[in-house]
C-alpha cells in the first residue's frame, strides 16, 4: 500500500505560505490519536524575512488614518462570522474541545476584534489648552513598530486575536507564533486578514518552538512581546525580552478557586463548578479547578450533588453535539494529568472519582480522560499547589470565610476565583481582600468582556499590563507629549532654569 503523504502546515510570511523548514512538529487528531499533519518549526531565518515584510509594510500602515485601520477591523469581523463553522470545525479537530466550544473560543477573540473597531476613538490624546502663557500641551499614543505575539494551544483563535487586533489597530506590524500543536486556526485567521484588506506583510504567521521563540525574543527590531503560556515559561521569555530592551507582557498558569458559602444557591453552583472545571477538559486557565466549600455540612452537600452530576457527564469526540468535552490536547498532556492523580492519592487526598483508564469505544487511541473528583486536598499537597491543567476537581474544605479566602490569596497562582453566596457583604469583602486578578460573583469564569481588561496576579502574569481593552491598547502603543507655544514675534531671554507653567 502507497503511503499518502501527510499534509504539511507552513509559515504564514508576506502574503502567503513560506519557509523551507527542515525540522518539522507533528499535529495529532485528539480523537483518534492519529498524525494529521505537520508543521514546520521555523528560525531565525524566516523570522528575518517575516521582520522583512513587517519593515516594508509598517510605516505606511501607521500613516493610514485610523477609521480606515478600523475599516479592516470591521471586514475582518465579517469574515470570521462568515467563516465561524468552518474555523471551528478546524479548531476542534487539533485541539480537541467540542466545535460548540471552539465556537465560544473564536467568539471571545472576535469580540477583541469589534471593540477594535472603535479603535479611532479609544486613540484620541489628551489636549490642555493654556498650559502656560500661550503654550498647549497635548499627548498622543504612537506604535511601536513591530510586535510579536507568543500563544499557547488552549484558545488558538482567541488568544491572537486578543494580540493582534489591538496591535495592528494601533498601528503596528505583528509577526504570531501560536503553539505548534493546533496551529491551523492561526494560519487561517491570518489568511482571511488579508482577505479583509490588510496589507501584505501586516499580520505573519511563523511557527516554531524554543528556537523560534528565543530568535523573537533577541531580535532586534521586534519592540515588544506579548506572551500567554505556562508560568515558567511566562517568566523566561519575561526576563529574556526585558533583558534585550523590550515591552513584554506575560501570562502564566493559574490555578482557580471557587469558594461555596453555607448560604449559596446550591443548585446553581454545583452546575457552574461542574462547567468550569470539566468544560474543555479542564485545559482553560480560567477553569475553577478547586472547589472550597465553607463548613463540613456545606462540603458534604456539596461532594454528593458533585458526584451526581459527574455521573451524568458525557465525555466524546469534538463532533459528539452531545458532549460536554472532548479529548486533551495530547498523549503526552493526558499521561501528565493522570500522573497527578497518582500523585494526588499518595499525597492522601481521597479520590472520590477516578477519571483514569477512560476508554471511548472507536477511539481507544484518542486523548480522552475522564471526570476525576478530589476531597480532602490540603494546602500542602503538591497536587493543590501546582496546575494540573486537566478534567480533575478537588474539594479544599474551610472552616469559615476567612481560611476560605486565605486559600486563594496565599496561591502561588493568582488568575481568576469566583465566591458563590447570597450574602452581599461577604462577596463585596471577599472582593476587595483577595490577591487575585480577575473575580466572579456567583460567576464561575470570570474572563472580563472584551472593553475591559485581563490579566492575573502573582505567577499567573508579569509584567504590568493586562491583555486587550485600554490596557493593550497602552502596552502596544507609547506616549508622546508635545509642549508648543506659538510666539506672536520677537525673541525673549534664554531660560537656564527647568521651565515651569507658574
Ligand atoms: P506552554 O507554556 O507550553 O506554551 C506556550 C508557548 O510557549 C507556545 O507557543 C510554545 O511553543 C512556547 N514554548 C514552549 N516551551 C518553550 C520553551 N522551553 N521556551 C520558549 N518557548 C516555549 O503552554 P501551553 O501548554 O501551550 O498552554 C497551557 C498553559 O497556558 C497553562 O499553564 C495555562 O494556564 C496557560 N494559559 C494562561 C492564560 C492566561 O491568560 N493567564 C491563558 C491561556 C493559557
Amino acid at each position: 500500500m502507497m503511503a499518502t503523504a501527510i499534509r504539511e502546515i507552513a509559515h504564514q510570511i508576506v502574503g502567503g505560505p513560506a519557509g523551507t523548514a527542515t525540522r518539522f512538529g507533528n499535529v495529532f487528531d485528539p480523537n483518534t490519536g492519529a498524525i494529521q499533519a505537520r508543521v514546520a518549526l521555523g528560525g531565525q531565518a524566516d523570522l528575518d524575512r517575516a521582520i522583512a515584510a513587517a519593515q516594508k509594510v509598517q510605516p505606511a500602515w501607521a500613516a493610514t488614518n485610523p477609521q480606515r485601520r478600523a475599516r479592516v477591523m470591521f471586514k475582518f469581523k465579517e469574515l470570521i462570522e462568515q467563516n465561524m463553522q468552518a474555523l471551528a470545525e478546524l479548531l476542534a479537530s487539533e485541539h480537541g474541545k467540542v466545535v460548540d466550544d471552539a465556537k465560544g473560543d473564536i467568539q471571545r477573540g472576535l469580540e477583541v476584534v469589534e471593540v477594535c473597531c472603535g479603535l479611532p476613538h479609544m486613540l484620541k490624546g489628551d489636549y490642555t489648552e493654556g498650559a502656560g502663557p500661550g503654550i498647549d500641551v497635548y499627548s498622543m499614543r504612537q506604535p511601536l513598530g513591530i510586535g510579536a505575539g507568543i500563544t499557547p494551544f488552549n484558545f488558538p483563535a482567541m488568544i491572537p486575536m486578543w494580540m493582534f487586533a489591538p496591535a495592528i489597530a494601533t498601528g503596528n506590524a505583528f509577526i504570531l507564533k501560536p503553539s505548534e500543536r493546533d496551529p491551523s486556526v492561526p494560519n487561517r485567521l491570518c489568511e482571511l486578514f488579508l482577505e479583509a484588506g490588510a496589507p501584505e506583510g501586516l499580520l505573519q504567521v511563523v511557527h516554531g518552538d524554543k528556537e523560534m521563540v528565543d530568535a523573537i525574543l533577541d531580535h532586534p527590531a521586534i519592540a515588544a512581546v506579548s506572551f500567554v503560556g505556562s508560568s515558567d515559561i511566562a517568566h523566561y521569555v519575561y526576563s529574556r525580552g526585558v533583558a534585550a530592551g523590550k515591552r513584554v507582557q506575560a501570562m502564566g498558569g493559574a490555578k482557580n478557586h471557587g469558594i461555596v458559602m453555607p448560604d449559596a444557591d446550591m443548585d446553581q453552583a454545583v452546575n457552574d463548578l461542574i462547567g468550569a472545571a470539566y468544560g474543555s477538559a479542564g485545559e482553560r486557565c480560567m477553569a475553577l479547578p478547586v472547589a472550597v466549600p465553607v463548613g463540613e455540612e456545606t462540603a458534604d452537600r456539596l461532594r454528593e450533588k458533585l458526584v451526581a452530576e459527574i455521573g451524568k457527564l458525557r465525555v466524546g469526540i469534538s463532533t459528539d453535539k452531545d458532549a460536554q468535552y472532548g479529548p486533551v490536547v495530547s498523549a503526552q498532556h493526558k499521561a501528565k494529568i493522570e500522573q497527578w492523580i497518582q500523585t494526588g492519592v499518595d499525597e492522601g487526598a481521597e479520590l472520590v472519582v477516578d477519571g483514569r483508564g477512560f476508554s471511548l469505544q472507536g477511539y481507544e487511541k484518542g486523548f480522552f480522560v475522564g471526570p476525576s473528583l478530589f476531597d480532602h486536598v490540603t494546602p500542602e499537597m503538591s497536587a493543590y499547589k501546582e496546575e494540573i491543567f486537566g478534567p480533575v476537581l478537588q474539594i479544599v474544605r474551610a472552616k469559615n470565610f476567612e481560611e476560605a479566602l486565605e486559600l486563594p490569596t496565599k496561591h502561588q497562582y493568582g488568575n481568576g476565583v469566583a465566591i458563590f453566596t447570597r450574602n452581599g457583604h461577604a462577596a463585596r469583602e471577599f472582593a476587595k481582600r483577595v490577591q487575585v486578578g480577575m473575580v466572579g460573583i456567583n460567576v464561575p469564569i470570570p474572563v472580563p468582556v472584551s472593553y475591559h481588561s485581563f490579566g492575573g496576579w502573582k505567577r499567573s502574569a508579569f509584567g504590568d499590563t493586562n491583555q486587550y481593552g485600554m490596557e493593550g491598547i497602552r502596552f502596544w502603543t507609547k506616549v508622546k507629549t508635545v509642549t508648543q507655544r506659538w510666539p506672536d514675534g520677537g525673541a525673549g531671554d534664554s531660560a537656564f532654569i527647568i521651565p515651569t507653567m507658574g
